[in-house]
C-alpha cells in the first residue's frame, strides 16, 4: 500500500521549545496520519499535496481535556444558576434522547470544536442507555466529523440523593427526584469492556474511564474502574472538588477518608499517574501537593467554573505545586462555549490576580497545558501536542492577516490573548484536512443546521416539562446550596467582594 504524502510548506511552525514569539519559517512533511519530518525547504518530490503555508502559523491541534456532548442542545439556556441546581436541568435533558437528536447534538459539538481550531475532545459522556446503539451512533458521528476522540462514557452507582446534605428534610417526591438508580457496577463496567473490544482504539478513537465523580462510586466501582484502565492501559477522569458543597460532602462522609476524596481514592488504589482529577476548585494546598506526588493531573474548567458559580480555581498554588495541568471546555450549557482559545486566556487572566509580584510570561506555558499537557491527561503524551517527527498530523493553520495579528509581535501572547478563533484557517486531523479556508469539508453544516432547527421543537418542550417538574425541588435545592455556604471550611474561592 502507497502512503500518502502532503507538504505544508512555508509556515510559521509553532515549537514549544523554540522561538515562541516569532516561530521560524519550516515545512512539514506529513506522511498518512502522522508527521515525517519538519525542517527548512523540504523536497516537495513525492508530495501528493502541497500546502501553501505562507503568511500562516501552524499550531500544533487544541485538545479539550473535559467535555460533555449530551448537552450541546441546551447551549443558551441558562445563567446565574449554580452548578447543583443547574443539574436539575442539564442532566435530564441529556438523557434518554431521539437516535436522530444524538447524531446532532454530537456533529454540532464537533462542529463547533473544529471550527475553533480544537482537533482532540476528550468527551465524557453521560450516555443513557448505555447500549451498544448510541454507542455505535455517538462514535459514528464523530468518525464523520473526522474529529478525534477520547470517549469516556461515565459510570457511577451512587444516586444523587445520596449526596444531598440534610436529604430526610425534602419531601418524598424530590427525594424521588434524585434517587435514580443507577445499573449494577458488573453491568456498568461490562458495558465498557464491550465497547472497547467492538471498537478497538485506533485511527481518531481513543477511549478513557470516568467514573462520574469519587463522591458518586462505591470502593467498588471506583476498583473497578482501576483494574479496567490498567488492563487497557486507559487514562481515567472524574470530577473532584467542583463545589464548596463538595468539600463539604468530603469532610462530612468520608471522615474515614481523612475527609478528603484525593485520600479516598488513594484509598482505593485510584491516585496515581493516569487519574485526571477535573475541575478541583475547591481542593486544598496539600491535596494538591498529593496530586503532584503521584503525578496525577488536574484538568481545569475556568469558564464554567465561572459561570456556575463554583468559584475560583487555586491556579497560584497548582502551579507552585507543579502539578501537571489540562484545559476543558466542559459543557455547552456550563460554559456555552467550545474554545481552548478562551480557556487559556482565563487561565493567564486568573493566574494573573493570584500573584501581585510580575513574573514570567504565561503564554507559552498555557499553550503547552492546551496540547502537550492535554494530550497526557489522555496517556497520549508523545504521540499529540507537538509538531514533532512522529507525532500525529493534528495541526491547524492560523491565518496571520486576521486583524488579531495586526500588528503581529508575538504568536504565543496572540494566539493567547488576542485570537478569538477567527483567525483558524485551515484543520488538519490525522493527517485529513477537515476544515479548509474556514469551512469545515467533513460536514454539512446547512443541513445540521435544518436538522437541528426541526428538532428543538421536540427538545424545547420537553425542555418545558423539565422545568416544570422541577419547580417543586428548586426551593430545597437553593436552601442546600445556602447551608453548604455557611460553615468555616478554611479556603476562599470567591473574589470580588468589597469585604
Ligand atoms: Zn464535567
Amino acid at each position: 500500500m502507497t502512503s500518502k504524502r502532503t507538504l505544508i510548506r512555508g509556515g510559521q511552525v509553532y515549537d514549544h521549545e523554540g522561538d515562541v514569539h516569532k516561530p521560524a519559517l519550516a515545512d512539514i512533511l506529513i506522511e498518512d496520519d502522522k508527521i515525517h519530518s519538519v525542517g527548512a525547504n523540504l523536497a516537495p518530490e513525492g508530495a501528493h499535496e502541497v500546502i501553501d503555508a505562507s503568511g500562516r502559523l501552524v499550531v500544533p491541534g487544541l485538545i479539550n481535556a473535559h467535555y460533555h456532548s449530551h448537552d450541546v442542545l441546551c447551549r443558551g439556556l441558562f445563567e446565574e444558576l449554580p452548578l447543583e441546581m443547574w443539574l436539575l436541568y442539564t442532566l435530564p435533558m441529556g438523557a434518554d434522547r431521539s437516535k436522530d437528536e444524538v447524531r446532532a447534538r454530537t456533529l454540532v459539538g464537533a462542529l463547533e470544536s473544529l471550527r475553533c481550531g480544537i482537533t482532540t475532545v476528550q468527551d465524557m459522556l453521560g450516555l443513557s442507555p448505555l447500549t451498544d446503539e448510541q454507542t455505535d451512533i455517538v462514535i459514528a458521528a464523530y468518525r464523520e466529523a473526522g474529529i478525534r476522540v477520547v470517549f469516556s462514557p461515565m459510570v457511577w452507582d451512587v444516586p444523587p440523593i445520596a449526596m444531598v446534605r440534610h436529604k430526610d428534610s425534602l419531601p418524598p417526591a424530590v427525594q424521588e427526584m434524585l434517587g435514580n438508580k443507577p445499573r449494577s457496577i458488573r453491568d456498568q463496567l461490562d458495558y465498557l469492556e464491550h465497547q472497547f473490544k467492538r471498537h478497538p482504539a485506533g485511527g481518531t478513537l481513543h477511549w478513557a474511564i470516568a467514573p462520574f465523580a469519587p463522591q458518586r462510586c462505591t470502593p467498588k466501582m471506583l476498583q473497578g474502574c482501576g483494574e479496567l484502565a490498567d488492563k487497557y492501559d486507559l487514562a481515567v477522569y472524574t470530577h473532584v472538588y467542583e463545589t464548596r458543597g463538595q468539600a463539604l460532602i468530603a469532610r462530612e462522609l468520608f471522615a474515614d477518608h481523612q475527609g478528603s476524596l484525593i485520600s479516598y481514592m488513594d484509598d482505593v488504589g485510584l491516585l496515581g499517574p493516569r487519574l485526571n482529577i477535573v475541575h478541583s476548585v475547591w481542593i486544598s494546598r496539600q491535596e494538591i501537593d498529593r496530586m503532584a506526588a503521584a503525578d496525577a493531573g488536574i484538568v481545569l474548567n475556568q469558564l464554567s467554573n465561572f459561570k456556575l458559580k463554583s468559584g475560583i480555581a487555586p491556579v497560584f498554588d497548582m502551579r507552585q505545586a507543579g502539578v501537571r495541568l489540562g484545559l476543558g471546555c466542559d459543557n455547552c450549557s456550563g460554559s456555552d462555549v467550545q474554545s481552548v482559545f478562551q480557556a487559556m486566556k482565563m487561565f493567564c487572566l486568573t493566574a494573573a490576580v493570584s500573584e501581585p509580584e510580575p513574573g514570567p510570561g504565561l503564554a507559552h506555558e498555557v499553550l503547552r497545558h492546551a496540547t502537550i499537557g492535554n494530550a497526557r491527561t489522555a496517556g497520549l503524551a508523545g504521540r499529540l501536542g507537538a509538531i514533532r517527527p512522529g507525532y500525529k498530523a493534528d495541526l491547524i493553520l492560523i491565518d496571520l492577516n486576521d486583524v488579531a495579528y495586526l500588528p503581529y509581535n508575538s504568536a504565543a501572547r496572540q494566539l493567547v490573548y488576542t485570537e478569538a478563533g477567527r483567525g483558524v484557517e485551515s484543520v488538519m486531523v490525522d493527517g485529513r484536512m477537515v476544515v479548509k479556508d474556514r469551512v469545515v469539508k467533513s460536514i454539512d453544516e446547512d443541513a445540521l443546521r435544518r436538522e437541528v432547527v426541526g428538532l428543538m421543537r421536540h427538545f424545547i418542550a420537553d425542555y418545558d416539562a423539565v422545568v416544570k417538574s422541577r419547580k417543586a425541588a428548586l426551593p430545597h435545592m437553593l436552601d442546600a446550596h445556602r447551608r453548604a455556604w455557611e460553615p468555616d471550611i478554611g479556603m476562599h474561592r470567591f473574589i470580588g467582594r468589597a469585604r
